[in-house]
């Protein structure tokens, strides 16, 4: 990170939501400029980096395991920490479509959520831009039926009662084509939801360097509530619904020192014995959401952000 900008005419590049060329430069980092469309609020990267640039960054085998800063340190440890959001969403999409049916994972990496997924009932497709990652999730689901391509073409005309994207609509250099070739994928009626960093929390307003989600050149696009749904409005679907999620109050900085390393292990799905330092570091979290009601009452404390929308008959 190299510290906040002075604010400065736009360098042309358009905003990837509304199209509009004046953007004010917000902060550096890695070599890459974050900047806020005047006319949207939303935060992106520009200029864009080229599709070559992209494919070369996520093909580095480091991405997935090993490349703290830009990727996951060892991402099939992260299944720990992400079985229970995981879980969650999936008995929120079952209740909304009144049981299992097909889903689409778009960004499935490992398939880790596929195969929770499948062995719920659900027909399972992934998509996996990384041919290493897409390799592993068709291992897994292969079995039970499932399928992984590398691309959207390979879908064909294939329909989806669900799509998902989970921790993946932050890196695309072009969301609004992405999700309108997703959506033409997604039966009438059919539900889109995905998650996604919020920029509006605290951290990222009040402490940006220390903020995991401004990591360009992985994450492009930074949203808050209001830019998300903004997005999903513009691609006319409908019933869009934000939902913050993981509440990570701001805390003492004492509190801050001493748990910076467990917070680190749970993460990254390392804490050991597991069980009892999830439990511990909720109990601190709940102590520090009274302590921010107290001092910082004006704080967004969700670190992510889902939404839902509805493909519109
Ligand atoms: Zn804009």
């Amino acid at each position: 990170m190299n510290g906040l900008l002075e604010a400065s005419p736009s360098d042309g590049s358009r905003c990837p939501l509304c199209r509009a060329c004046d953007a004010i430069p917000v902060i550096a980092k890695n070599g890459y400029t974050i900047v806020r469309c005047c006319v949207c609020t939303l935060l992106y990267v520009a200029p864009t980096p080229s599709d070559a640039e992209m494919a070369a960054h996520y093909q580095q085998s480091s991405y997935f395991e090993g490349d703290i800063d830009q990727g996951y340190r060892n991402y099939a440890e992260m299944e720990k920490a992400l079985l229970p959001h995981f879980q969650r969403r999936l008995r929120y999409l079952e209740v909304r479509l009144g049981g299992p049916g097909s889903l689409l994972d778009f960004g499935c990496a490992s398939g880790y959520f596929l195969e929770l997924a499948q062995q719920g009932g659900w027909q399972v497709t992934g998509i996996e831009l990384s041919s290493q990652m897409a390799q592993v999730a068709s291992e897994r689901i292969t079995a039970g039926g499932g399928r992984v391509f590398t691309s959207l073409a390979a879908l064909g005309e294939a329909e989806f009662d669900v799509i998902t994207l989970w921790e993946v609509i932050e890196h695309l250099p072009r969301p609004l084509e992405t999700l309108a070739a997703l959506k033409a994928h997604l039966r009438c009626g059919g539900l889109l939801m995905l998650s996604t960093p919020n920029t509006a929390n605290w951290q990222a307003q009040r402490k940006p360097d220390a903020w995991v989600g401004y990591r360009p050149p992985s994450h492009l696009l930074f949203f808050t509530p209001q830019t998300l749904a903004d997005m999903l409005k513009l691609m006319s679907l409908t019933q869009v619904t934000i939902m913050p999620v993981s509440p990570r109050p701001p805390l003492p900085t004492w509190v801050e020192h001493a748990t910076a390393s467990v917070q680190s292990q749970l993460a990254d799905g390392s804490a050991s014995p597991w069980q009892f330092w999830l439990y511990t570091w909720r109990a601190v979290r709940l102590a520090g959401l009274g302590w921010q009601r107290l001092v910082h009452p004006g704080d967004d404390v969700y670190t992510t952000l889902e939404s839902l929308a509805v493909k519109p008959a």
